[in-house]
């Protein structure tokens, strides 16, 4: 018999009834470090006090609107965004998804209203994650998330990641522009090298392309600058959030500037819960913490201080432990056992983290995680390490006796 609930995930078999930081509880009293982080969202950890205010006390006032008013939360939220980075102009989603088909909405847009509507393919990324949509899972054009679903939607054009003279060669008469992930997340921790996007940044000034990026995953601090293009000197036309901005409330939002944005006029695009009174008050109190001074600041010697600890960990178990990626606290374990066995060797030690393609274990704690994190992180990843170790010299001992 179906479950209620369908089907599509592969859940632990854990039931958490609260959370403090970067620890969950389970019913019996048994505590996990948490460094899946919902898959990068709480980027302030579980029950953080400011933001819980923030939520409480605007439910206590108005939790819906729709966009026929305005909502102040979310015209405080949008200049704030336009202050701290390269956008005039934003539009607000629920999801990721929802925030990557308006960027590919407004990219086609932006051409049709140039007088160039035959411009609507995007050059993406393989490896690429985008999220579930029809529109996302075509951008991606991972064939995995495509099987079954029937045609998958025309005008995206697919390079390998970081493969420049690939991108030169895929422009033509009908690019709109290029789409991707600074850091891939899904795909397995690559970091595309900030040259690389530098090189595509100019490809897009001379061709008339529009650089799309995709932060869902790895922007709001989690690679220790607000937004991982920072790194790059660069700025894109076109950007997706979602994830960390709303630090567990659900809340996207594609940001622009005003000349990429020109073919969204009034009606064009939509959305009933984008930006509703709930998601902008959690959302402005994730900025007034995550922009608060030091923060970022904070976040990089975080990361310098887990990254150390990393690879004293590979040094000591190099029968598991391949390689160590990424950029600021979004990190990669990749590894010689199948990432799932580390992955359940760190649930046996009460850790737990996310995996990513290319056998990798990702590592994504919130932001504001302490040296008591760093140090938990480590012992817990070092027993599960020997945990395996153990296991291999079994499956050795076996393998001889056979
Ligand atoms: C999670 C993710 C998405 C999709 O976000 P949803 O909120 O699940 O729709 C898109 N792009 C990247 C890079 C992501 O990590």
């Amino acid at each position: 018999m179906i479950d209620p609930i369908l089907p599509t995930y592969n859940r632990v078999d854990l039931v958490f009834e609260r959370g403090e930081g970067a620890w969950l509880f389970t019913r019996d009293g048994e505590r996990y470090l948490d460094f899946t982080a919902g898959i990068a969202v709480n980027v302030l950890g579980h029950a953080h006090p400011h933001l819980v205010a923030a939520l409480t006390e605007q439910a206590g006032k108005i939790w819906h609107l729709s966009n026929i008013f305005r909502i102040e939360g979310g015209e405080r939220l949008a200049q704030r965004l336009v202050a701290a980075t390269f956008a005039d102009t934003m539009f607000f989603t629920n999801s990721g998804a929802e925030a990557l088909e308006c960027a590919i909405k407004m990219a086609r847009k932006y051409h049709f209203a140039n007088g160039a509507p035959e411009r609507n393919r995007i050059i993406a990324f393989n490896g690429a994650f985008h999220g579930r949509t029809l529109a996302t899972i075509s951008a991606a054009g991972n064939a995995k998330y495509l099987e079954g679903f029937g045609p998958a939607m025309p005008g995206f054009d697919h390079v390998p990641f970081g493969d420049l003279d690939a991108v030169k060669a895929a422009i033509g008469p009908e690019t709109a522009g290029i789409l991707i992930e600074p850091v891939q997340g899904e795909g397995g921790v690559r970091s595309a090298s900030w040259a690389f996007l530098r090189e595509l940044r100019g490809l897009c000034d001379e061709h008339g392309l529009l650089l799309m990026l995709d932060e869902v995953q790895c922007g709001v601090g989690r690679t220790g600058k607000l937004f991982a293009h920072e790194w790059a000197g660069i700025t894109p036309d076109i950007m997706a959030v979602a994830k960390g901005i709303g630090g567990g409330f659900p809340v996207g939002a594609c940001l622009a500037t005003e000349e990429a944005a020109k073919g969204m006029t009034l009606g064009t695009h939509g959305s009933t819960y984008g930006g509703n009174p709930l998601a902008m008050s959690v959302a402005n109190a994730v900025l007034d913490v995550v922009t608060a001074e030091g923060f970022l600041e904070q976040v990089q010697a975080t990361a310098a201080r887990l990254r150390q600890r990393l690879a004293e960990l590979k040094d000591r178990h190099p029968a598991v432990i391949a390689e160590i990626r990424g950029e600021g606290l979004l990190l990669g374990l990749r590894t010689l056992v199948p990432n799932g066995d580390l992955i359940a060797a760190m649930r046996a030690e009460a850790m737990l983290a996310p995996a990513a393609s290319d056998n990798v274990v990702r590592l994504l704690p919130p932001l504001n995680i302490g040296q008591a994190e760093i140090d938990a992180a480590f012992e817990k990843l070092d027993a599960a390490c020997t945990r395996i170790e153990a296991q291999l010299r079994q499956d050795g001992v076996k393998g001889a006796a056979a």
